[in-house]
């Protein structure tokens, strides 16, 4: 029993770089989302990432005290602002709001991306639409991320993509983000206009991903353990 359903699962999963690739028709240029998409982090919750912050940092608070505060400062920076906030923002909110942290908004920043970079892993399946896509079309990386665009560049190339000559989209660096369209807007132009139709968008959110595209009228292929053509 337990075997048949080990071969489906695995069937599924040697489909998967397929049925993408064969979703991309007429397009010329592919683009993928970052985060559960072409890299994923060890952990079920991504909040685990908070603990790991401060177990390495923070003797002085107990994780499940300092996953509060990290989950309600980027709450609060979030409210506050109109389009995509940095890790800037929310680690300069978490020093102001509690000092008893004794560390800087500049160091609470190097634990977090320090621990993101232990816990990112590849999605090897991922990985190998990737190089295909790159041997065949244009590729660009778009991304809905309060993580700097050279971080998240260094996270990708420690997981084994080569990004030479890949554009990279960051919501936090241009203020807006995937899920409205305004964020896909951009990547088009800079990538010299292509007209929508001939761009498809690969990424793990039916909401960032898979509407976001439509809005800016590029076609999105949800990525999960089956693919659907949105
Ligand atoms: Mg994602």
């Amino acid at each position: 029993m337990l075997g048949a359903l080990l071969r489906v699962v695995e069937t599924t999963l040697a489909k998967w770089p397929d049925q993408l690739m064969a979703s991309v028709g007429n397009a010329d240029t592919v683009t993928f989302d970052v985060f559960d998409t072409l890299i994923s982090r060890r952990c079920a919750n991504p909040v685990a990432v908070f603990d790991l912050v401060a177990r390495k940092g923070l003797s002085q608070i107990d994780p499940v005290t300092y996953r509060r505060m990290r989950i309600d400062a980027e709450r609060s920076v979030r409210k506050a602002a109109s389009g995509e906030v940095t890790l800037e923002d929310i680690t300069s909110r978490l020093v102001r709001e509690h000092p008893e942290l004794g560390v800087s908004a500049q160091q609470l920043m190097d634990f977090e991306i320090e621990s993101e970079r232990e816990m990112t892993v590849p999605y090897p399946e991922m990985h190998e639409v990737f190089e295909s896509a790159r041997r065949q079309y244009e590729v660009a990386l778009i991304s809905d991320m309060y993580l700097r665009r050279d971080v998240l560049l260094d996270l990708l190339e420690r997981d084994g993509y080569d990004l030479r000559g890949v554009p990279l989209f960051v919501s936090s660096d241009e203020g807006v983000t995937k899920r409205t369209g305004a964020l896909f807007g951009i990547a088009l132009e800079r990538l010299g206009n292509p007209s929508a139709r001939e761009v498809i968008h690969f990424g793990d959110s039916l909401l960032s991903d898979c509407l976001g595209a439509r809005k800016a009228g590029v076609r999105a292929a949800l990525v999960r353990r089956c693919v659907h053509v949105a």
